[in-house]
C-alpha cells in the first residue's frame, strides 16, 4: 500500500517523496484513512514510528480544501518537541503557504498573542502557555472557535509532568465539533479520563 491508496492527494504524496518518505509505516497505514474519514483517534505509538506524519498529512490535506481560521492545535510536552513538530508541519506543508506558529514558554507572550491574532493555520504549543493565552484572552479563544483538530502528542508525558488541569481547560475551551487525535507511548487511566472529554466516535489502535 502506498500513500495514495490511503487517500492522500497527489501534492501530499509528491511532498513525501521529496522528503524521502516513500512507503507508509504501520501507524500511518492505520491512522491516515481514519483521520481523513473524520474519526477521533487514540494511537499507542512510539517516537520513530512515523506518528507525526500520520497526523500531520491528513490534517494538511483537510486544511488544503478548507483553509479558514486556526485549523489545528497541536499540544506536546516540551519546547524541543514543539520545535520538531512545527518543523515537520512546515516541511510537509511547504507547497501550501502554510502559516504555522509555535507557542511555548520562555518567549515573549505579547508577540505570541499577536501571532495568534493573525490566525495561523497550525498552532504547535506546550500546555502551560497556550492555556494562559486561551483562558485569559477572549480574542484568542475566538480565533480558536472554528478549530477542526486538537492533537495531543506524547500524551502520557504531558500528563506525567502534571498538565492535566491545563489540558482539561484547553479541551473544554475548544469547540466540540473538532476531531481529537491522541498519541501516547502508553495507555493510562488519566488518559482514558481525558478521552471522555471528547465526545466523538473514536478509533483505538496499538502499533
Ligand atoms: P516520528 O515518529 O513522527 O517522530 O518520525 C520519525 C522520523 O521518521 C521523522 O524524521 C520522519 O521524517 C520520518 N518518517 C516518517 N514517516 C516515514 C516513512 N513513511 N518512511 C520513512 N521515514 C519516515
Amino acid at each position: 500500500v502506498g500513500f495514495s491508496e490511503l487517500g492522500l492527494s497527489k501534492w501530499a504524496v509528491d511532498t513525501c517523496r521529496e522528503l524521502g518518505i516513500r512507503s507508509p509505516t504501520p501507524v500511518q497505514r492505520r491512522c491516515i484513512p481514519r483521520i481523513l474519514a473524520g474519526d477521533d483517534v487514540l494511537g499507542i505509538a512510539q517516537t520513530g514510528s512515523g506518528k507525526t506524519a500520520a497526523f500531520a498529512l491528513p490534517i494538511l490535506q483537510r486544511l488544503a480544501v478548507e483553509p479558514y481560521g486556526v485549523f489545528a492545535l497541536v499540544i506536546t510536552p516540551t519546547r524541543e518537541l514543539a520545535c520538531q513538530l512545527a518543523e515537520q508541519f512546515r516541511a510537509l506543508g511547504s507547497t501550501l503557504h502554510l502559516r504555522c506558529t509555535l507557542i511555548i514558554g520562555g518567549i515573549n507572550m505579547m508577540g505570541q498573542a499577536q501571532a495568534l491574532m493573525q490566525r495561523p493555520h497550525i498552532v504547535v504549543a506546550t500546555p502551560g502557555r497556550i492555556k494562559v493565552l486561551l483562558s485569559e484572552n477572549p480574542d484568542i479563544s475566538a480565533a480558536f472557535s472554528k478549530i477542526k483538530f486538537l492533537v495531543l502528542d506524547e500524551a502520557d508525558r504531558v500528563l506525567d509532568v502534571g498538565f492535566e488541569e491545563e489540558l482539561r481547560i484547553i479541551f473544554k475551551s475548544l469547540p466540540k465539533s473538532r476531531q481529537t487525535l491522541l498519541f501516547s507511548a502508553t495507555m493510562t487511566s488519566q488518559l482514558q479520563a481525558l478521552l471522555e472529554l471528547s465526545a466523538n466516535r473514536s478509533y483505538f489502535f496499538e502499533a
